[in-house]
């Protein structure tokens, strides 16, 4: 089923502290969707749209002048920083169009999918996935901690794809989907898994960012980890219980040789190594396991609250003049 009519496509770009790269992003894509329109792949109204997640630097500054120099480039502006995920959602959530591509904005994934994303999308997928080929422009660190990640999640049953980030194209029917999950602990990309619909992947080969530093620390990465886990799979909570079982029987077992020794030996009790050796020992497992619970109370609590998960300031740009 390939459609006839060439689509409006929307790429969202969440932007925090960008200010160095939007020029040369906003070059690379207006010349993109220009080839793509020459081509008849996509629409006149086909259009990019930066969101700009409470930044501290010039990027709102120069979203806007970018904007109103440019008919395909408009701006969301969110009223703080939310987040990769947040800004990224308010983006899906906001713009228009009859499919959206998210993309960062330091230009890392190649843009030359792009049209291949959009002919997939033609002939009748919903979702393309941007799978990363190979992981060379890594550090050894980043790439053995993202392998492990997969592979962890892959055991505790998350289905993710591999090696996926946020790099995918998304149809107004996966989009209006993906607004009824009412989580305000994003996790896109497992998220966009629970869809279903016909899906496709295509390649990719990632690209060092070209200004700029990464927006994600380490520190951010370990809690955008823990999130991923925590907001898809309860098996924490079952490994802690099974340990918490083994944990058990053993001391059962200590205990019943412990009698045995006192009633059948003449040797004296072995006292002070068999008491508080396991008092230490299950005190830990104790407070680690209440750890992992908190984790998952906590979550209950922030879900239950139930709050907005964006809120947008300003709108610029030709495709909301449009729109009213
Ligand atoms: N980003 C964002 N809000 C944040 C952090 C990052 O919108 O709080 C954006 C950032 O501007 C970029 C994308 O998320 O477009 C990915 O961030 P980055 O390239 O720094 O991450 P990395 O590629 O290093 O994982
Ligand atoms: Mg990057």
């Amino acid at each position: 089923m390939t459609s006839t009519v060439a689509p409006t496509i929307g790429l969202v770009i969440p932007c925090y502290n960008e200010e160095e790269v939007l020029r040369e992003t906003t070059s690379r894509l207006v010349v993109l969707l220009e080839r793509m329109r020459n081509e008849g792949l996509v629409s006149a109204d086909s259009a990019v749209f930066y969101v700009d997640d409470g930044s501290r630097d010039r990027t709102w500054a120069l979203i806007s002048e970018l904007s109103a120099a440019h008919k395909d480039i408009c701006g969301i502006k969110l009223s703080r920083n939310r987040g990769h995920q947040n800004a990224l959602f308010c983006g899906l959530m906001t713009a228009p169009g009859d499919a959206l591509i998210s993309v960062d904005a330091d230009l890392q994934d190649d843009l030359e999918v792009i049209p291949q994303m959009v002919k997939n999308f033609r002939h009748g997928d919903d979702i393309v996935y941007g799978v990363r080929k190979r992981r060379d422009t890594d550090t050894f660190f980043k790439r053995f901690t993202a392998e492990g990640y997969y592979k962890l999640m892959a055991a505790m049953k998350v289905d993710i794809v591999f090696n996926h980030a946020d790099y995918r194209l998304m149809s107004r029917r996966a989009l209006d989907a993906l607004s009824e999950y009412r989580e305000s602990n994003l996790f896109l990309r497992g998220m966009v898994r629970l869809l279903g619909f016909p899906n496709s992947v295509v390649e990719y080969d990632r690209a060092e960012r070209f200004a700029g530093e990464s927006k994600y620390p380490l520190k951010k990465m370990l809690s955008f980890a823990w999130q991923g886990i925590t907001s898809f799979s309860t098996y924490p909570l079952r490994l802690i219980t099974t340990i918490g079982t083994l944990i058990s029987l053993a001391s059962l077992a200590m205990t019943a040789w412990a009698l045995l020794m006192r009633l059948f030996t003449a040797d004296a009790l072995p006292g002070w190594a068999s008491t508080v050796i396991p008092m230490y020992f299950l005190g830990g497992v104790q407070l680690l396991s209440l750890g992992v619970i908190g984790e998952y109370v906590a979550k209950i609590y922030t879900e239950t609250k139930d709050r907005p998960r964006f809120h947008v300031d300003k709108l610029e740009g030709e495709a909301f003049r449009r729109q009213g």
